[in-house]
């Protein structure tokens, strides 16, 4: 075979933006914790029926250094938006959102002024995901969602840092 044929069988050729964003989508790492019901749902989705390793996503991060995805699993009370924000602050960049259920999307059930209506009031969301709760099949389905925002992410040119939300309610509010 000559040098030419086996260059074309063997060498594969990509943009480093593409290249890198294939590596990130595949090996995303969520921050461990959950805040409700959802959580459960969350925690189903890492065991063996859903699997979520095969997407390269089982190593769940106690420490939110290691993590760059955060999924918010439940009803989020004003109380605990603060600890939200400070997690989703000390996560590195580049890192994801995703609002899973209905609280964490939009309060859910819960229209009383104990519970925000929606993270992505304090969180900029990059996936939504309905449902109360949301089934792991969901929550996967969100996370191929994601999985095609991050192949288009224009990381080289991309601005990061501190995106303007209003502040967390303090707990004496
Ligand atoms: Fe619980 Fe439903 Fe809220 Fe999920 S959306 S945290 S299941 S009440």
């Amino acid at each position: 075979m000559g040098l030419e044929e086996q260059i074309k069988n063997q060498v594969m050729t990509a943009t480093l933006e593409k290249f890198v964003n294939w590596a990130r989508k595949s090996s995303v790492w969520p921050a461990t914790f959950g805040l409700a019901c959802c959580a459960i749902e969350m925690i189903c989705t890492a065991a063996n029926r859903f699997d979520i390793a095969r997407f390269g996503m089982e190593a769940f991060r106690a420490s939110p250094r290691q993590a760059d995805l955060m999924i918010v699993a439940g009803t989020v009370t004003r109380k605990m938006v603060p600890a939200v924000v400070r997690i989703y602050e000390q996560m590195p960049e580049p890192k994801w959102v995703i609002a899973m259920g209905a609280c964490a999307s939009s309060g859910g059930i819960f229209r009383t002024y104990a519970v925000v209506q929606g993270i992505d009031r304090y969180l900029p969301v990059d996936v939504y995901i309905p449902g109360c709760p949301p089934r792991p099949e969901a929550l996967l389905y969100g996370i191929l969602k994601l999985h095609e925002k991050i192949k288009k992410d224009p990381f080289l040119t991309r601005k990061y840092g501190h995106i303007e939300f209003p502040d967390p309610p303090g707990n004496a509010e």
